[in-house]
């Protein structure tokens, strides 16, 4: 997109890959992905993570493959999950010993829609070419695509020493931090190019070069979009716990993405014990439709209140409106084809309330502190009803159900 007042960019243009089905790049909606956090080889546990994430919306789920108990577990997962309905590819995360996994168990191998290999880890001196070598040679053999990821936590230690000693005899032109962020870009464009001399085609290669700053990550990726054209899998590693986690995510990644940089983005948030795992996959989904790039749920309008109104109606219809229709969006995509573009205002009181309800699908105005006890409901643009009395939450509520039926209905 090009002009005045013209956002976002225009996406940068990549090699499309299908990682089971899904594409990822090459013009695709931006994938939503995630990661179980279960030991791969309970098998019922997994299942169950996995069917969570691809219910909350996860597109691709990456599994733990980092032992043989994990690696023969695999095909029974993938079983399980078919038998569920529950298509969702799986990502296999290999680390140190993913090319002798990959090896002794051929039915995981081919279980699994991708392979995500380490090039920090995948071996040490010279067994590391070997062993890298070896899990691409599998990729070819069982036609799979494969995500290079990078992670500055276990970056190619021999790469970043070499890149180190070269500034240095050069007189130190770059600092520490731009040698480093310049070994996780060459560690991914090396690798790429070392499968793809191997045999690996374009088609089967996604890049990632994780990192846990805001700053860190902006560069690294821009200078990855700059110098490859592989789609790209956006991330900020250890991003941490709640908001801050969500925050430092969205502000990296929102500025990407602005730039039209990134094909499948992952929210890495450190659960809170015993948490909910899918909270990762509705702050992708929510990074990607507030940005207007995707829509996955209706939208929710609601006013944050302030003095005008004192009653806390409004807070708990917006909050209860937007918990159900996320509950019923794995149902209802089957059932109102369509639903995700609808648009509900919450408003509380007269000053925006009518206003922002009539550039809703349906939204209303409830009253404020003073005001009329009334609360015009909004339909299309235009006013259909005045709800009044103790049960207005509910009648509005009923009235969201009737007109998702009627516009949304088979
Ligand atoms: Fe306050 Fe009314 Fe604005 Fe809501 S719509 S923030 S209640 S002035």
């Amino acid at each position: 997109m090009t002009g005045y007042f013209s956002a976002p960019f225009a996406r940068r243009k990549s090699v499309g890959v299908d990682v089971g089905g899904v594409i990822v790049g090459g013009g695709a909606p931006v994938v939503v992905q995630s990661m179980t956090n279960t030991d791969t080889a309970d098998v019922d546990q997994t299942v169950r993570q996995v069917a969570a994430l691809h219910r909350a919306g996860s597109e691709i789920v990456r599994i733990t493959v980092d032992r043989d108990e994990a690696a023969a577990a695999v095909p029974g997962i993938r079983e399980r999950l078919d038998r569920l309905g529950i298509n969702v590819p799986l990502v296999g995360d290999f680390h140190y010993i993913g090319h002798r996994l990959l090896a002794d168990h051929p039915e995981c191998a081919e279980a699994l829609a991708k392979y995500r290999i380490n090039p920090g880890n995948v071996g040490f001196k010279e067994k590391k070419d070997k062993q890298f070598g070896a899990i691409v040679e599998m990729a070819i053999r069982y036609n799979k695509p494969v995500r290079i990821g990078v992670n500055w936590g276990s970056l190619d230690a021999d790469l970043l020493t070499r890149l180190m000693d070269e500034n240095q005899k050069k007189g130190s032109p770059l600092t520490a931090q731009e040698v480093t962020r310049e070994a996780i870009v060459q560690s991914a464009l090396l690798s790429a190019d070392a499968a793809e001399e191997i045999g690996l085609p374009r088609e089967k290669i996604i890049l990632s070069a994780k990192v846990s700053q805001v700053q860190d990550l902006i560069a690294v990726y821009t200078e990855l979009a700059k110098r490859s054209d592989h789609a790209l899998h956006l991330g900020l590693t250890e991003a941490g716990m709640g908001s801050k986690g969500i925050v430092a995510s969205s502000a990296a990644m929102g500025i990407l993405l602005q730039q039209g940089i990134g094909d499948t983005i992952r929210v890495s948030l450190t659960p809170e014990p015993n948490g909910d795992r899918t909270r990762e996959v509705q702050v992708a989904q929510e990074l990607l439709q507030t940005m207007g790039f995707r829509q996955f749920v209706p939208t929710v309008a609601a006013c944050p209140g302030c003095g005008r109104t004192t009653s806390t109606v409004f807070q708990e219809l917006a909050q209860n409106i937007q918990a159900d229709l996320r509950k019923n969006m794995p149902l209802w995509r089957e059932k109102y084809p369509g639903v995700e573009e609808l648009k509900v205002a919450v408003m509380g009181c007269i000053v925006n309330g009518p206003g922002e309800s009539k550039h809703a699908d349906i939204g209303i105005s409830l009253p404020g502190t003073g005001e009329m006890p009334t609360a015009p409901v909004f339909i299309d643009g235009r006013k259909a009803a005045t709800l009044r009395g103790p049960d207005i939450a509910e009648e509005f509520e009923k009235m969201v159900a009737d007109y998702i039926e009627q516009r949304f209905g088979r």
